[in-house]
C-alpha cells in the first residue's frame, strides 16, 4: 500500500480523555475514531489487525472442531423472554422497538438464539456433540464505556456454544476450548493465564476467564509466579479426552484467580511465589449445565429412547479488545511494537527521497518484489522529511522497516530495521528481501 493513496490520519497529540496507553496509540496512529460513547469506526490501519486477530481466533476454533455460523446482531426480545433472561438482563441491554411495536434488542450475547436454532436442528444423540461458534459484533450499554476499545459499547467478540449429552461431554468440549485458547492467545504474543472464575448457580470448577497482566487492567487478580515461565500448549489431539484433560491438569495446577475466587489456603501454600497484579479480560469460558436447554425446551432423544436435555457452555474472545491488549503488551515511547502474527504490513518501506530519480526507481522497485513475494508492504512515498517517515513508522509499529537513501544507493545498500529492537544492518536489497520473508 503506497501511504500517498492511504487513509492514515495521525495525531501528534493523544484527547485528554484517553487515558491508557493503547487507547492513546490506537487514536494516534489512526487505527480508530470514536463515533459515539464507546462506538468506535475502524480505519484501514486498524482493520487490519482486527482481522489479522479474527483469523487466529477462526483458525484455533476450526482447529478445535468447532463449526463456524453467523447469527444477526438483531434479536427479539419473545426469545429471551423463554429463558427468562429479558427483565433480568438489566440496563446493559440494548432494547429497540420496530415499526410494528415488536421489541427487539441488539444483542449482548447469543446464548438464546444458538440454543433455540439447535433446537430446531438436532433430534438425537447422534447430532452431538457440536460446538458452535461465531464471530459477530455485540452490543452492551457499558455503564463507563472506557480505554477505547477495551471496554466499548459496541465491541466484536467470537462466542462459541457446545452442546453435549451429559456433563462428562460438556467438560470435553470444555477443555478443547482451554486448550484453544491457550494457543490463540499465544500465537498473538500474548500470555494469558487462565484464572479459576466464578460459576455462578452453577457451581463446579468450570469456568476460567483468560487474563493478560497489564497494570492498566480492570480485574484483580492472584497467581503463583510459576506462571510468569508458562509456555503454550505442544500439538495435541483435540478428539483424544483424555490426553486433553492431562494438558488442562497441567495449566490448573498452578494457583491463578481472579478477585472473586481467592483460595486462601493455595494463597498460604504458594507462599512468598504469591503474585499479585491487574489484568485484562480477553476470553471467559463456562459451563452451564442444562440453563437454557431445560428453560428453552431443547431436548434430543437419547442412546435409551428418554429425552435429554444438552449440557451446555459457552465460550467467548474480546477479538476487539485484544487489539488494545496487545497494543498495552508491546509498545514504547515512539509507538506501537506490533507482533509478526497480527501486524497490519509486515513491512514498512521508507522511501527519504521522493524528488531523488535514483532513490524512487530503487524504492518502487523494491515495493514491487516485495509485493510479487506476498509481503505486505506499507511504502512511504510521501514527500515528507526523512526524520517524520521514521516517526510515522515507528508509531504505527510495522515489525521491519527498509530505508532507502541517496547514500545507500551510492553503497549499493539498503538500511533494515527491526521496530522491535532497534536494532539496524545495511545489507544489499535482495538481502533485506531475504530476512523480511
Ligand atoms: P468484563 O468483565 O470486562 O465486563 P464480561 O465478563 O462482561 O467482561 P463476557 O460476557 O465474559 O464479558 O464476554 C466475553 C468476552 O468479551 C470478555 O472476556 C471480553 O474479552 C469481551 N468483552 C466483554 N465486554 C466487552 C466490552 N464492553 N468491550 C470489549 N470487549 C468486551
Ligand atoms: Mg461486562
Ligand atoms: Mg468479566
Ligand atoms: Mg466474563
Amino acid at each position: 500500500m503506497r501511504l500517498s493513496r492511504y487513509l492514515l490520519p495521525l495525531m501528534k497529540e493523544s484527547p485528554a480523555d484517553a487515558q491508557i496507553v493503547s487507547h492513546k496509540l490506537m487514536l494516534r496512529a489512526g487505527l480508530v475514531r470514536q463515533t459515539a460513547a464507546g462506538i468506535y469506526a475502524w480505519l484501514p490501519l486498524g482493520l487490519k489487525v482486527l482481522r489479522n486477530i479474527e483469523r487466529i481466533v477462526r483458525e484455533e476454533q476450526d482447529r478445535s472442531g468447532a463449526v463456524e455460523i453467523l447469527m444477526p446482531t438483531m434479536q427479539s426480545a419473545e426469545l429471551w423472554r423463554q429463558s427468562g433472561r429479558y427483565d433480568a438482563y438489566g440496563p446493559e441491554m440494548l432494547r429497540i422497538t420496530d415499526r410494528h411495536d415488536r421489541e427487539m434488542l441488539f444483542g449482548p450475547t447469543n446464548e438464546e438464539m444458538v440454543t433455540s436454532l439447535f433446537r430446531d436442528a438436532a433430534r438425537s444423540y447422534r447430532d452431538l456433540p457440536r460446538t458452535l461458534y461465531h464471530i459477530q459484533w455485540k452490543f452492551r450499554d457499558e455503564v463507563r464505556p472506557r480505554f477505547g476499545v477495551m471496554r466499548g459499547r459496541e465491541f466484536l467478540m467470537k462466542d462459541a456454544y457446545s452442546f453435549d449429552m451429559d456433563e462428562a461431554g460438556a467438560r470435553h468440549s470444555y477443555n478443547r476450548m482451554f486448550v484453544a485458547y491457550l494457543r490463540t492467545f499465544a500465537r498473538m504474543g500474548l500470555r494469558a493465564i487462565p484464572m479459576q472464575a466464578d460459576t455462578g448457580p452453577i457451581g463446579g470448577d468450570l469456568s476460567h476467564e483468560f487474563i493478560v497482566l497489564a497494570p492498566t487492567g480492570e480485574s484483580d487478580v492472584f497467581y503463583h509466579a510459576n506462571w510468569d515461565a508458562s509456555a503454550e500448549p505442544a500439538e495435541v489431539d483435540f478428539d483424544d479426552a483424555a490426553a486433553l484433560q492431562g494438558v488442562v491438569d497441567g495449566y490448573t495446577q498452578d494457583y491463578a484467580a481472579t478477585d472473586e475466587k481467592r483460595d486462601e489456603a493455595r494463597e498460604a501454600a504458594a507462599g512468598n511465589a504469591l503474585r499479585q497484579s491487574r489484568g485484562v479480560e480477553v476470553g471467559h469460558i463456562f459451563y452451564f449445565g442444562t440453563k437454557y436447554s431445560a428453560s428453552m425446551g431443547l431436548a434430543v432423544q437419547g442412546t435409551d429412547g428418554t429425552r435429554v436435555n444438552p449440557h451446555m457452555g459457552s465460550y467467548g474472545i474480546g477479538v476487539s479488545r485484544l487489539v488494545g491488549a496487545i497494543i498495552e503488551a508491546s509498545h514504547d515511547d515512539r509507538g506501537i511494537i506490533w507482533p509478526d502474527a497480527v501486524a497490519p504490513y509486515a513491512v514498512g518501506l521508507i522511501n527519504m527521497r521522493v524528488d531523488d530519480a535514483g532513490c524512487t526507481a530503487a524504492a518502487d522497485d523494491l515495493y514491487a518484489r516485495l509485493q510479487a513475494a506476498g509481503i505486505e508492504t506499507l511504502y512511504d512515498d510521501r514527500d515528507e522529511r526523512g526524520g517524520a517517515k521514521f516517526a510515522t513508522m515507528d508509531l504505527v509499529g510495522v515489525p521491519w522497516q527498509i530505508v532507502i537513501g541517496p547514500k545507500g544507493i551510492e553503497k549499493g545498500v539498503v538500511e533494515l530495521k527491526r521496530r522491535a529492537t532497534g536494532e539496524k544492518v545495511e545489507l544489499s536489497a535482495d538481502d533485506a528481501l531475504a530476512r523480511v520473508r
